[in-house]
């Protein structure tokens, strides 16, 4: 699962279709793979069943799009989707090659991830993705129950989980990052701790752990809706979060983001740049770019984007630039996701933003009244009481610049 590909609708903007904002060069890359083998009932990232698709053309429309906006010498790059390990070897390695030809990310890539899934990647899958130059590998698993994954939609087994992670090992992967969702109906906080011990057992270095969440137009909204699935209470959902945030840090991963837990020097950088409002470049359907104070998307649907980027036209649906206080506000609310925090200071800079922020400091003081943002040297974090509040907090840092 990635955060980097638009799972939101937009209004449609054809004058924008020719953007002449070009990102500088070291921007970071997100390139986004649209395909999986099934679709998953609670996703809702633009990602399609790869059976039926020309998956070639994707790669050559990637390509094409890449010769079009690609900052030259991106500093992270980051494979995600969709499944980029459903790719087979011919298309991984096109692609990477490709793009290398195209930006030169080999020479100038600090982090390079792959986001893959257990049912799409053995020993040579992870070997040849090492080999062409990624770096660090993201797997899938999601839960280790059984009907769990069936609930989910997951086309992979447990032990599909454990041997994809023993595979990419074995490969050589030093960096490997494993996905898990928590609070699934039905699931019981003590089952989940000996399931999260189980994953912990393996040592991975990066560990995503997300509170499920009930999307619109996913199959388990529409459950939800009808009765099927009963959400857990908000009680409980906080017991899943703290103990899950405790299980981890007693293991040694830290959480340096509400969902992202990490070995000290293991942190997602390409996170991390997403969360301090950095810019980024994302290729492929659905993709999102931020560049300068422009932010714009990719069209949503594959022949279109498909056609468009083998056309020579760059394949945007939309295109904002959001207001100055718009800004400051999403890189108040990112940034304290994390638990560096941020200063206003900070904010202004990462918002490129020299409006009155005044709104913005009062709005911090009267939370830290709440006992639900701490301030220590100039730099705000969220508190204990704060971190399972975190959406929140970001709605009334929103609602500022309304
Ligand atoms: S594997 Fe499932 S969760 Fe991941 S992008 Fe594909 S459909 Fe979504």
């Amino acid at each position: 699962m990635s955060s980097w590909a638009d799972a939101t609708e937009r209004n449609p903007c054809a004058a924008c279709y020719n953007s002449s904002v070009q990102a500088p060069e070291g921007t970071p890359l997100y390139v986004h793979l649209p395909f999986c083998a099934a679709k998953c009932h609670y996703c809702d990232f633009y990602s399609v069943p790869a059976e039926g698709h020309d998956r070639h053309a994707m790669v050559q429309a990637i390509l094409a799009e890449a010769r079009l906006r690609a900052p030259l010498h991106p500093s992270l790059v980051f494979f995600g989707g969709g499944t980029p390990s459903l790719l087979d070897h011919d298309e991984l390695r096109v692609l990477l090659d490709g793009l290398d030809q195209i930006c030169g990310w080999r020479s100038s890539s600090l982090e390079t991830t792959a986001e893959c899934n257990p049912e799409s990647l053995d020993q040579s899958k992870a070997e040849t993705l090492l080999a062409l130059g990624v770096q660090r590998l993201s797997i899938g698993f999601q839960s280790l129950d059984p009907a769990t994954l069936q609930l989910f939609g997951r086309v992979h087994t447990v032990e599909d989980s454990f041997a994809a992670y023993a595979a990419a090992r074995a490969a050589g992967a030093t960096n490997v990052n494993i996905d898990m969702i928590y609070a699934v109906p039905g699931q019981d906080p003590e089952q989940w701790q000996r399931d999260l011990s189980k994953v912990l057992d393996l040592g991975p270095d990066h560990l995503s752990a997300y509170n499920l969440t009930f999307e619109e137009e996913t199959v388990f909204r529409r459950w939800l809706e009808q009765g099927r699935l009963q959400q857990h209470s908000e009680e409980r959902e906080l017991r899943f979060f703290v103990e899950t945030r405790a299980a981890l840090a007693a293991r040694g991963l830290d959480a340096y983001e509400i969902s992202n837990f990490a070995r000290t020097g293991r942190e997602c950088r390409h996170n991390l740049n997403y969360w301090a409002n950095g810019p980024y470049v994302g290729l492929g359907p659905s993709a999102v770019s931020k560049v300068g104070v422009t932010r714009s998307g990719n069209i949503k649907a594959i022949g279109a984007y498909v056609r468009g980027a083998l056309s020579g036209v760059r394949p945007e649906a939309w295109e904002e630039t959001p207001s100055p206080l718009q800004r400051l506000a999403e890189t108040w609310w990112l940034g304290l996701r994390t638990r560096a925090g941020l200063s206003a200071h900070e904010a202004r800079v990462r918002a490129a933003c020299d409006a009155d922020d005044a709104a913005f400091l009062n709005e911090a003081r009267a939370l830290e009244q709440q006992g639900v943002l701490a301030c220590a040297n100039d730099t705000w974090t969220l508190t204990p009481k704060g971190l399972p509040l975190a959406d929140w907090i970001a709605k009334r840092f929103l609602a500022l610049a309304d």
